[in-house]
């Protein structure tokens, strides 16, 4: 009875797959667990019960220690270039529990992380710290709310038990909701296999799944690549917009829905700086904010380079398909990205110095070392004297000429600002408040810090009186601020 009025509708078609792709397992039980955090509004839209899931029982599940009728627990498989290097990896410290079917009709993965070892934990310990699977929950359901495909977060339940970490630190399991948890890395994984049978399996999982339009296109899998370009350019757009670092964007933490997925040591940059970094295991810079969009590219290339068994049988045919496709992503990421700075700035309309206009706005936010998020807010809300430098005179006669070429649109004054709200937000999770909200939650078993951030990052297009608290950079001591996964 317990079960029904949960809501479970489990499925598991990606258990279907050639044996290869995946491991069943299932979770290692904890000792004592509790919800910490419960996302009541995602368990609605899921036909999951609130009441039940945080019961005694609910937390049971959430931790790893019953399976819900219609679960099938499995590891998926998958390889990955790791800061430029092809590795073997697999989900090490997550299961994939089941595809619950909303009420809404969409099938989305739900996977515990941190639920203990798996065929492919390698030296791993298969456990995941509180702390980091907090941050998880406010970054993913803040880029949620700000309009960013992504992975959701539905709980987090701590264990009673402690990891092992640089010291000791308590432990939790996460559930994961994402479209899917299919990876470029998946299909490098296919690629490495050397079977094109399980690839093309792979392959029409991926379609039927997440791009069903394919299946009736001349060349299927040429419109998949086609597709999954797409979505990646709009999904990196969206991250240099809104100044969101990934932080880790090896080709293993690209998905294939167009999520952003894994959240590490991610976080939004606060002054602009197209050379912001905040990974501390990122020593180079490979993934800094103004990398992204590179970056990407590679890893589309990768995604490309395994495909090519099913582009054509002629591979030369197919090296030459999907290069025209690589080469392609350049001018349409350019495109995407001028457009989303036009919607930021209140422009309608193309002029051919839009791109100098914006890039000018750029090199003056970076000389004066502006925050990037305000900076868009002042524009907005026509608080400029907010920011010193806005009095400056590179600034100033940058804004003459953005008023001039606001004033060649036909559309009103009024529709330019409604155009900027819409594209800018005015709270993004500024660094130390959610290291203040994880300090509460971990040192304090204190959660209302993180629940009143929560509630803030859920409408970060308000410019409500309690927003503003929540606007400020966070002085010196962010420039110090480094993530750990
Ligand atoms: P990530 O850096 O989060 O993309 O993870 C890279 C790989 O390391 C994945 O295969 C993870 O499953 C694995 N991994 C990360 N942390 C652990 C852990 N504590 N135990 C086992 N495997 C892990
Ligand atoms: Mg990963
Ligand atoms: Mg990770």
């Amino acid at each position: 009875k317990t079960e029904a009025a949960a809501g479970w509708n489990l499925e598991n078609s990606y258990s279907q797959l050639p044996k290869a792709f995946f491991a069943t397992i299932d979770p290692s039980p904890v000792s004592t667990p509790k919800i910490a955090v419960f996302n009541d509004s995602l368990a609605y839209e899921l036909g999951l019960n609130s009441q039940s899931l945080t019961s005694e029982d609910g937390a049971a599940i959430l931790a790893g220690n019953r399976m819900p009728e219609g679960s099938l627990p499995l590891a998926q498989a998958y390889a990955g270039h790791q800061f430029g290097n092809l590795t073997m990896l697999g989900d090490g410290r997550a299961l994939l529990i089941g595809e619950q079917l909303t009420p809404s009709g969409h099938r989305v993965d739900l996977q515990l992380k941190g639920s203990g070892r798996t065929p492919y934990s390698r030296g791993g310990d298969g456990r995941a710290a509180l702390g980091p699977m907090l941050r998880e929950y406010i970054m993913s359901e803040a880029m949620h709310a700000l309009g960013i495909p992504t992975t959701r977060s539905l709980a987090v339940a701590t264990t009673g038990e402690t990891v092992l970490r640089e010291r000791g630190l308590p432990g939790a399991v996460l559930t994961r909701v994402a479209s899917s948890h299919l990876r470029v890395g998946t299909f490098q994984y296919a690629a490495a296999l050397g079977k094109t049978e399980e690839l093309k399996a792979l392959a029409d999982f991926a379609i039927k799944r997440h791009f069903p339009e394919a299946e009736n296109a001349e060349n299927p899998y040429l419109s998949f690549l086609q597709s999954m370009i797409q979505s990646q350019v709009e999904l990196i757009v969206k991250w240099q917009l809104t100044g969101f670092i990934h932080g880790v964007m090896n080709t293993d933490n690209m998905a294939v829905s167009g999520e952003t997925i894994d959240y590490g040591p991610c976080a939004f940059m606060d002054e602009y700086d197209p050379a912001t970094v905040f990974s501390s295991i990122d020593i180079q810079g490979r993934y800094a904010y103004g990398k992204q969009p590179t970056i990407g590219g590679w890893n589309l290339a990768r995604f490309a380079e395994a495909l090519l068994p099913l582009l054509d049988e002629d591979q030369d045919k197919a090296v030459e398909m999907a290069q025209t496709e690589i080469t392609n992503y350049t001018a349409l990421f350019q495109e995407h990205w001028l457009n989303g700075m036009r919607a930021k700035l209140g422009i309608m309309g193309t002029e051919s110095e839009d791109e100098a206009l914006i890039q000018d706005l750029l090199s003056i936010m970076h000389k004066h070392e502006a925050d990037f998020t305000n900076t868009f807010r002042a524009l907005t809300y026509e608080t400029a004297a907010d920011l010193p430098f806005m009095n400056s005179k590179d600034f100033t006669d940058w804004q003459s000429k953005w008023e001039q070429r606001r004033d060649r649109q036909q559309e009103s004054k009024e529709a330019s600002f409604a155009l900027m709200k819409k594209s800018n937000p005015t709270v993004i999770p500024r660094n130390h408040k959610v290291e203040e909200a994880l300090k509460a939650a971990v040192e304090h078993d204190d959660y209302s810090v993180m629940n009143r951030l929560l509630k803030v990052l859920s409408a970060p297009y308000e410019e409500s009186p309690e927003n503003i608290h929540y606007t400020a950079p966070g002085g010196p001591a962010s420039c110090d601020y480094r993530t750990y996964c």
